[in-house]
This record gives structure tokens, sequence and C-alpha cells, in this order.
């Protein structure tokens, strides 16, 4: 019988910096005037700590971790299911969906980090073992930026993206068909035939506006075509996949096994897109993977935060089957924020590795990586 962890405390950092004016940007529906996270820090008694981190609104996040933890000082870290349902048996009539499901995603993190600590393996160890040690990553990037025209400073971004090595790239949509049309044929004769590009509108488009820009820019060889529509809207997914040709990805703002399987269930997306510090952690993720395999539903996890939400999403990815069965697998991507963000990385005391267009899944117990205290104490938000 193993030794048990019982909590001691949970706590959260909220962390803030507030981007320069010439490093704000914007998606289709908001505009980037800080770079805020929610850590959530779980201590055991005899000292075993365990980090993890919610994707969203940090302040909410972490008022929303800060009532959950109550339900589980005391308990077991190792009874990390049990520890879920208690949790979200507690929160369902108000959250089913939204900041309980991004609280308790970051929880859980936290909950699987102790436990490989407690192990002295990697959480994807105790997720049944990995099928790489590296993910090939795409950088994330080509917002619309505030200070500077949009064109131009999104293909000297995507030049910058592949003279680094990178294999594959997003860019952001949503700013009127014409424009979106106009910037990626640009991006595609920057970066050349051969590197993915995947188009995001971060839902700033309905379906017909959608289907329209799909059957424009198709001849750009696109990836996918992400969040063309708003969330709730899974017919409108379907629509938009019927009606052009793009294969069509999302699922960020999804949270929980029983909205995906609704969006699985009406086959509303080609690429499933759960993020494990929002979609209910590990201990979700791994069910919503297992029905998107059922259903075979590609799956690659959206990535958006700090080295503790990044090493959490490299365990998670490492761990994806390759699908379809072949000799030459097809490999999940890593989404790689590259985004004006100093501390994203900074955070972690033992860096995370990109090289030859592939980022390493750390190796040490647990998420593999630790936050590094005193760039918590320098972006602790007031
Ligand atoms: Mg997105």
């Amino acid at each position: 019988m193993a030794r048990a962890a019982k909590i001691e405390r949970i706590r959260t950092h909220v962390l803030r910096y507030r981007l320069k004016p010439e490093e704000k940007f914007q998606s289709a529906f908001s505009t980037f005037h800080d770079r805020w996270a929610c850590l959530v820090e779980v201590t055991c008694e005899g000292g075993l700590t365990g980090w993890g981190e919610c994707l969203g609104p940090a302040r909410a996040n972490a008022a929303t971790v800060a009532d959950m933890a109550g339900l589980l000082v005391g308990r077991d870290a190792l009874d990390i299911e049990p520890n879920w349902l208690l949790v979200y048996d507690q929160f369902r009539d108000q959250g089913q969906r939204g900041l309980t499901m991004t609280a308790l995603s970051g929880i859980d993190i936290a909950l699987w980090d102790i436990a490989g600590k407690h192990f002295g393996v990697p959480v994807n160890r105790l997720l049944g073992g990995a099928f790489r040690t590296s993910i090939p990553a795409y950088a994330t990037g080509g917002f619309r930026p505030v200070e500077r025209k949009r064109r131009e400073a999104v293909v000297e971004e995507v030049s910058r993206y592949a003279a680094a090595g990178f294999t594959g790239m997003k860019i952001k949509i949503g700013f009127g068909i014409e424009d979106d049309a106009a910037v990626i044929g640009a991006v595609r004769e920057a970066i050349g035939p051969d590197r993915a590009l995947m188009i995001d509108a971060n839902h700033g488009y309905d379906a017909v506006e959608a289907i329209r820009l799909g059957q424009r820019v198709a001849e750009f060889d696109i990836g996918w075509f992400e969040e063309p529509v708003v969330p709730e809207h899974l017919e409108a997914y379907r629509d938009v996949r019927a009606r052009q040709p793009i294969p069509v990805a999302g699922g960020e703002t999804w949270h929980g096994r029983t909205a995906f399987a609704e969006a699985i269930r009406l086959r509303a997306v080609d690429v499933l897109q759960p993020d494990v510090c929002g979609c209910g952690g590990f201990t979700e993720l791994r069910k919503i993977v297992a029905m998107a395999e059922t259903a075979g539903i590609r799956v690659v996890p959206h990535v958006w935060g700090t080295a503790v939400g990044m090493a959490a999403a490299l365990q998670a990815i490492s761990t994806l089957p390759p699908t379809p069965p072949r000799h030459e697998a097809r490999e999940p991507w890593f989404e790689y924020d590259r985004t004006p963000h100093p501390y994203r990385e900074e955070l972690a005391g033992n860096p995370l590795t990109f090289a030859d267009g592939r980022i390493g899944v750390p190796d040490g117990p647990g998420l593999g990586i630790e936050p590094d205290p005193q760039v918590l104490a320098a972006y602790a938000a007031e």
C-alpha cells in the first residue's frame, strides 16, 4: 500500500505582466493588454508540492480554486479521481462548464504532479506511458498588432518562425474576409509551400462568412480552420465542415466530457482541441481522448499558458496514441505560443527545450518542471 500524501494547503498564484503598447495584440474579439496566469500550488504534509494552471480569467479562477480548496484539504492527493468527482459533484449545479472546470483543471494537474513526484516518474508514465519523447511544435502567433499594419507585421513574424525552425504555424483571422484572405495569401508566400499553415478565427465569423472564407483560401493549403464560429453553435460547425474544403478544428472552450461528447457525436470538428488546463485536467482529458479515438476524430490539444501549462500539455500529448495506425505515424502537434509573454518560459527553473522544430517532453518526476519562486514573486499581481 503506497504511502498517503495528505493535502495540507491549496493556494493560487495570480501573475500579471502589462504589455507595452508595441506588444499589444488582438484576436477577432479581444485586445490583449496583459498576460495573466493563475497557477495552483498544492502542498502535502511532509512538503510534497504539486503545480497546476487554469486556462482563462486568472482572478476568477483563483477565487474558484479557493472555494474548492476546503473540500480537499485533509484528503489524500493520490486519490485523484475521487477528489475530482468530489469537487465536481459539489459544483455541478452551476459548474458543468466554464470557470468551475478551468479551476478544477488546475487542481487536477497539481494532483497528478504530486502523484508523479510521489512515485518518482513523469506524469506520462502514470497515464500509461509515452509514445514519443519530443513533439513537433507549431508556432502560434500572427495576431493583429495594435500599433502596426497587420499584413507586414504578420509576414515578418511568420518569417521569423520559419527561420527559427518551426515546420508549422498558426495565424489569427476573423478581421473580415478580404483582409484575412490577403494576409493568408501573403503568409503562404512568405513561408513557402512546405510548412504547415493553420488559421484561427477565434469564433469571429458566422457560418455564412466562414464558409465563404474557407472556399476562398483553401488554395493556400490550410491545415485546419480553427473556431470558425462561436463554440455554442455545434450545428454551425457542421455546416462549415460540410460546405468548405478546409478541415475544421475546435474545442478549447468546451469543458468536461459531456460537452465534448456532444461535439464528437455530431462530428462538429475534424480536429478536437481540448486544453488540459481547461477541459478538466488530465483526469478528464484522457476520457475525452478515449471518446475521440473511438469516433475516429483527431486530437491536437490547445495550449495557451505558462511553462506549467505547457509541461502539462507535453505530458498529455506524449501519451496520445498514433492515429491512423501505420508505419510512418502522423504525429500530434504541440501548440507553442510565441506572442509577447516574458514569464511564460522564464517561470521554469529548468527550461523547456526546443530544437529542430520539436519540443522535448520533460522527463523529470511529475510535470517535470518546477516554477522559480523569484519569477513567481516578480510577476505576482498586486
Ligand atoms: Mg484557438
